[in-house]
């Protein structure tokens, strides 16, 4: 029987996570008005076989909770040795947000129609352009989770871009009605 293929190292923020290895990054994404760092959490987990890079987020809308603890939820069954391909978690990516129990950023804007965002933006098209650039371009494949928040009715939906295969393919992979 051929031996399956070994997946190759994966670069995060400038630094290799090994094949079978996971570890967590602290992606600068913005400072306080106390001038502290606000720093978005990572973690790759990068499988011992070769196969798509995923991204799981969530809280992009700051007062969206639910995705957040699926991603800790994935976190916590994944297991590395069994893992094909690389799994790159971000259980809460509006952290300005997050701390405000807020669906947006400091500027009143929504983060998740900021993107791809520009690097001389509002805070919001500012963090947009660090998080597009150093995380999501990396990826093959993204799930970005949200959540019916306060004032908000949302019916279970998933949303996604069928002209293309590949995205169609994750869709029908929730259940979503053809
Ligand atoms: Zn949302």
């Amino acid at each position: 029987m051929a031996r399956a293929k070994k997946n190759t190292p994966f670069t995060m923020l400038g630094e290799q996570v090994a094949p079978g290895e996971r570890r967590v990054f602290e992606l600068e994404a913005a400072k306080l008005y106390t001038h502290s760092p606000l720093t978005i959490s990572i973690e790759v987990v990068n499988g011992v076989e070769p196969g798509p890079t995923l991204l799981i987020c969530a809280a992009i809308h700051g007062d969206e909770l639910n995705g957040v603890e699926i991603v800790r939820q994935t976190l916590a069954k994944v297991d590395v040795a069994k893992l094909r391909g690389t799994l790159i978690a971000v259980p809460v990516v509006n952290v300005f947000g997050f701390i405000h129990k807020s669906r947006y950023l400091p500027d009143r804007r929504d983060l998740n129609r900021c993107f791809p965002g520009s690097i001389r933006g509002s805070v919001a098209g500012r963090m947009a352009n660090t998080f597009f650039n150093e995380v999501a371009v990396h990826c093959s494949h993204i799930i970005d989770l949200h959540t019916g928040a306060i004032h908000r009715t949302n019916l279970p939906q998933i949303r996604a871009d069928l002209s293309n295969d590949e995205t169609t393919k994750i869709a029908n992979a929730f259940g979503t009605p053809g």
